[in-house]
C-alpha cells in the first residue's frame, strides 16, 4: 500500500465559501482537530491577504506540531516575505506558491506572456527556497492549460527548487479520464518529475472532484488536496473524507492508503459544519445524517439477516453512532473532565469552570446531556467572543399568538456600557426580535440568511442558530445556541454583530483566489 498525503485546505480554499468568515479561535480549533484527524499538511490561510489571515496562520503555525502547516502566496516577493513571517515558527515551514498557466488566465487576468509566467515562477520558487525547506508550486487552471507548456514550466520550477507540484482543476472542468491522462502525461514527459510529490486539487462544479482526485492518484499523484465536507468556492472542493474512505473501503481495488484516523471523521465534519454554518445535506456520502440509515423494508430485512447485505462499511469506522455514556444531573466534575479529554479538548481552569457551570445549568433542563450537547457547550466557550463582546443581551421577551401581533422587547448593553431598550413588532417572533435588535444596534444591518437546527434529537434538544447578516455592506455570519429557539436566534444575531465589530480592524476584504 503506498501512502497518499492528505493536504487539507478547509481553512483557506474552504474558508473562501460565500458567507464563511471564521475568527482566529475558530480556525485554531479546526486546525487542532485536523491534526488529530491526521492530515499531513494543512493550509491555514493566505497570510498576505489580510492582517487577520496573517495572525491566524501564525497562531496555527506556532501551535500545530504533528501536521505540516502551509500558507498561500502569489509569486511576489512581498507575499513570500509575509508568509515566511507567519510560518517560520512551524515545525516544517512550507509555502504554497501559485501562478496561472492557462491561455485565458495569462492573457486576460495576468496580462502576462507564457514566457513571463515561466520566468516569474522560476524566480519566485528560487527566492522562496532561500527561506522555506518545502515549496509547493501550483499551476492555477492547469486543466485548461496547454500540456506541453505545463511540461516545460514544471521542469523549470523543479530545477528552481520546487518540492511539490500541484495540478489544480481550478474551475472544476476536468473529467476523471482526462485528469488521469494529464498526470500520466506529466510523468512521461517531465524529465525530473521523480524529484517531487505530484498533487491533485479538484473543484466540484460538475460533481466529479472526488472521482477526479482518485483518478489522479491512480496516475501517480502522491498528494490529494481538498477540504472537510467539500466546502469551498462555488460547488466546493474535493471532500477529503470521501477520498480517504473510498481508498479504505475499496482497498481491494486501490492500492493506496492515507494516514487519516477515520474514526475522527464524523467529529471533524461536525466541527467544520458547526463553525462555518455550512451544514451537510442528510444524504451526503460518509458524514450525512442518513449515510448509514436503512429505510426500506427489504433493506432492513436484509440487514437483520446479515449486515453485509447492504452495508459496505460500518458507521463506527467513521466515528458515527459510537456508543457513548450520557451525562446527567449526577455526573460530577471528574467525569465531566474525562469526557472533555475524550474529545481531545484542552481547557484552562477558567474555561473548565465555565463549561462545568453551563453543563450543570443544562442538566437542570435536560435529562440526558449528549456528547453533541457537551461539544456544543465547549466549542462555544473555546471560540467565544463574549469576553470582548460589544453588545450584550441583558434580557428579552417575545409574545406570539395566532390572534395577536408578534411583539418583542429587548434590553441590551451597548458598546459604551449603557443599557438600551426597545420594542418592535413583526410578522413572526423571530422577525419581531430581529427588528428590535436592529433598532438598538447602530450599524446598518440586513439579514441575508437564517437557520435553526437541533443538536441531536429529543424534545429537549439544544437549538443552534446560524445567521448571515450584511453589516455596513459586508457579509458576516454568527452562531448561537440555547435551549430555546428564540434565544438561540438572538444569540446568533448578536454574535454576528460582535464579530463584525471585533474583526473590523483585523480583517480587510478577503482576496479571492484559486
Ligand atoms: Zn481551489
Amino acid at each position: 500500500m503506498s501512502k497518499i498525503k492528505i493536504f487539507d485546505t478547509t481553512l483557506r480554499d474552504g474558508e473562501q465559501s460565500p458567507g464563511v468568515n471564521l475568527n482566529k479561535a475558530e480556525k485554531l480549533e479546526i486546525a487542532k482537530q485536523l491534526e488529530r484527524y491526521g492530515v499531513d499538511i494543512l493550509e491555514a490561510g493566505f497570510p498576505a491577504s489580510s492582517k487577520g489571515d496573517f495572525e491566524a496562520v501564525k497562531l496555527i503555525a506556532d501551535t500545530i506540531q504533528d501536521t505540516s502547516v502551509t500558507g498561500l502566496a502569489r509569486t511576489r516577493k512581498e507575499d513570500i516575505d509575509i508568509a515566511w513571517d507567519a510560518l517560520k515558527g512551524s515545525a516544517e515551514p512550507r509555502l504554497h506558491l501559485f501562478l496561472a498557466t492557462s491561455p485565458i488566465h495569462m492573457e486576460y487576468k495576468l496580462k502576462m506572456t507564457p514566457e513571463e509566467v515561466l520566468n516569474t515562477s522560476v524566480e519566485m520558487v528560487k527566492y522562496a527556497r532561500q527561506k522555506f525547506p518545502q515549496v509547493e508550486w501550483s499551476a492555477e487552471d492547469a486543466t485548461r492549460s496547454d500540456w506541453d507548456f505545463l511540461v516545460q514550466i514544471i521542469e523549470d520550477v523543479i530545477n528552481a527548487g520546487a518540492t511539490v507540484i500541484n495540478i489544480p482543476d481550478t474551475t472544476g472542468y476536468t473529467t476523471p479520464g482526462e485528469y488521469g491522462s494529464l498526470f500520466q502525461y506529466l510523468r512521461d514527459h517531465v524529465s525530473n518529475i521523480d524529484k517531487v510529490s505530484l498533487s491533485s486539487h479538484c473543484h466540484d462544479d460538475l460533481g466529479m472532484a472526488v472521482a477526479n482526485s482518485i483518478a489522479a492518484v491512480e496516475n501517480g499523484a502522491t498528494q490529494v488536496e481538498g477540504s472537510i465536507n467539500g466546502i469551498g468556492e462555488r460547488a466546493g472542493n474535493a471532500s477529503l473524507e470521501e477520498v480517504a474512505v473510498a481508498l479504505k473501503v475499496r482497498s481491494d481495488y486501490y492500492k493506496y492508503s492515507t494516514r487519516l484516523k477515520l474514526e475522527e471523521t464524523k467529529r471533524t465534519s461536525d466541527l467544520v459544519a458547526k463553525l462555518t454554518g455550512m451544514y451537510v445535506q442528510a444524504n451526503k456520502a460518509i458524514v450525512g445524517r442518513n449515510a448509514f440509515a436503512h429505510e426500506s423494508g427489504i433493506h432492513q430485512d436484509g440487514m437483520l439477516k446479515n449486515k453485509q447485505t447492504y452495508e459496505i462499511m460500518t458507521p463506527e469506522m467513521v466515528g458515527m453512532n459510537s456508543d457513548s455514556l450520557f451525562m446527567g444531573k449526577h455526573s460530577g466534575r471528574h467525569a465531566f473532565g474525562d469526557k472533555l479529554k475524550e474529545f481531545g479538548m484542552e481547557l484552562n481552569q477558567d474555561e473548565l469552570k465555565e463549561a462545568f457551570k453551563q453543563f450543570k445549568l443544562l442538566t437542570d433542563r435536560k435529562k440526558e446531556v449528549t456528547d453533541d450537547d457537551l461539544y456544543t457547550i465547549v466549542m462555544e466557550i473555546k471560540t467565544d467572543t463574549s469576553a470582548i463582546s460589544k453588545y450584550e443581551l441583558e434580557s428579552f421577551q417575545v409574545q406570539y399568538g395566532t390572534t395577536n401581533i408578534p411583539t418583542a422587547t429587548v434590553a441590551l448593553k451597548n458598546p459604551s456600557g449603557k443599557q438600551v431598550e426597545a420594542a418592535c413588532t413583526g410578522q413572526g417572533s423571530v422577525e419581531a426580535l430581529y427588528e428590535t435588535l436592529d433598532e438598538l444596534i447602530e450599524e446598518d444591518l440586513h439579514l441575508i440568511d437564517y437557520q435553526i437546527n437541533s443538536v441531536g434529537g429529543g424534545k429537549d434538544a439544544l437549538a443552534e442558530s446560524h445567521v448571515q447578516l450584511k453589516i455596513n455592506g459586508e457579509p458576516v455570519n454568527g452562531r448561537g445556541s440555547a435551549q430555546d429557539v428564540i434565544e438561540a436566534s438572538a444569540n446568533a444575531f448578536l454574535n454576528a454583530v460582535n464579530r463584525y465589530l471585533i474583526n473590523q480592524n483585523t480583517k480587510s476584504k478577503k482576496e479571492v483566489v484559486k
